[in-house]
């Protein structure tokens, strides 16, 4: 990036995003409120982000000078991903970036051994858990704790890739993670037996101010999210406290700066409900995305607002219910074209809020979401399924 950035007049800075998908893409409108200038490191010219940021250099987020230039133009630096290597922030971290979150936080949510050490630490209540080296190992641990177990790669998974359910006879086929783990370990979990998936999202500022978006239900079809839902039905009070606390308690315990999203499962216990956490985001997060239309501060802009150390908005929400449905790409060619669903899904859900992300549609892949919000959940939640079908094309009226 050779010229320089082009910053509004008044004194606001600039925002630097590592990578250029749908989440840099959604802090564009909220940047354009604040008056803020963003700048995102992209993976190509047609990344979800590069199509609405005009500051867009294409550039590798692994590449250690590629990204020292980069934040050379930002007065601070925040991420797309998880996935910008340990080298690459240590030196931005040298030369006196702004970095938020910080690598010493971040890590949590790059490795889940570390994070579930960290947890362990702090009393957090975790899934029972161990570092696994060998299938021997696995198997003691499964004899231990009882079969199936979760067995995930600490680094790089998304969207359950990177998690297996193993089975006693089926320790052995697990040789081949191993193998690629090249000695770095394994995580290896109890299988919870959930009731369902929360996610509680807050955010916090390098100063400490913290604000925390009310608990929400994640649900989820062959391990990606399809539907999120605001706040969780019926969530017994207590819990909703205990899981709020133990979000914002992570955030100062860790150091986080800037939105972080934990996600939860609640369990059945004798003396009520329960948790255990899974695993912890430390940006903007699908969780959240109901925010853009249901809350006050949209997670995007608390985002803005948490790293440039700014006064954080009000996280309330702004209906009783507010459901988001994830678009997933459908496997019909037919359904690459998009554009000609919006007349008949504009008109038939004049409160439908759609945000598609730009991306060519593959199928399964997230390209975009809708929201809906008011007093009646089961309207809602029929009206949130719908968009997301005709969009998917597995619903044609
Ligand atoms: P990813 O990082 O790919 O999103 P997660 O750790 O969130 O992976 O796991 C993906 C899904 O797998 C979770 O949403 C949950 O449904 C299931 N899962 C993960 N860990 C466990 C566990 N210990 N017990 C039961 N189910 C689990």
């Amino acid at each position: 990036m050779e010229q320089q950035v082009n910053r509004h007049p008044g004194g606001f800075p600039v925002v630097g995003i590592i990578g250029g998908g749908q989440l840099a893409r959604m802090c564009q409108p909220p940047a354009v409120g604040l008056s803020l200038t963003l700048a995102v490191l992209a993976e190509s010219e047609d990344a979800a982000a590069a199509l609405v940021v005009p500051e867009a250099p294409v550039g590798a987020y692994d590449d250690v000078e590629t990204v020292r230039e980069f934040a050379r133009q930002c007065d601070v630096v925040t991420f797309d991903h998880e996935h910008v290597p340990a080298g690459v922030l240590a030196a931005l971290e040298a030369d006196g970036v702004a970095l938020h979150p910080r690598p010493a936080a971040l890590r949590y949510a790059q490795d889940k051994l570390a994070m579930r050490e960290r947890l362990s630490e702090i009393g957090v209540s975790c899934p029972r858990w161990r570092r696994v080296d060998t299938a021997a190992e696995l198997a003691e641990f499964g004899r231990e704790v009882g079969f199936p177990v979760v067995l995930k790669t600490p680094r790089g998974g998304y969207d359950g890739k990177g998690v297996r359910l193993v089975a006693e006879d089926g320790v052995e086929a697990t040789s081949d993670w191993f193998d690629r783990a090249a000695g770095a370990g394994l995580l290896a979990e109890e299988a919870v037996d959930f009731t369902r998936e929360l996610a509680v999202l807050v955010a916090r500022s390098p100063s400490g101010q913290a604000a925390a978006w009310p608990v929400v239900e994640t649900v989820q079809t062959d391990g990606i999210c399809t539907e999120v839902i605001a706040p969780a039905p019926d969530l017994d009070d207590q819990l909703a406290t205990v899981v709020t606390e133990a979000a914002l308690r992570i955030a100062g315990e860790l150091d986080v700066t800037g939105v972080m999203a934990v996600e939860l499962f609640e369990v059945a216990g004798d003396d009520g409900p329960g948790y255990v956490v899974n695993e912890l985001a430390m940006r903007p997060h699908n969780s959240g995305h109901w925010t853009i239309d249901g809350s006050v501060t949209s997670q995007f802009e608390q985002h803005l607002r948490a790293v440039l150390d700014l006064p954080l908005g009000d996280p309330r929400a702004r209906a009783t219910w507010t459901v988001m449905g994830n678009v997933l790409g459908g496997s019909e060619p037919e359904h690459a074209e998009l554009y000609s669903t919006y007349r008949h899904l504009l008109a038939r859900d004049p409160g439908l809020r759609m945000h598609l992300y730009g991306k060519e549609v593959r199928p399964g892949r997230k390209i975009g979401h809708v929201t809906v919000y008011g007093d009646d959940l089961t309207d809602l939640r029929e009206r949130a399924a719908h968009a997301s079908g005709y969009l998917e094309g597995t619903v044609t009226e």
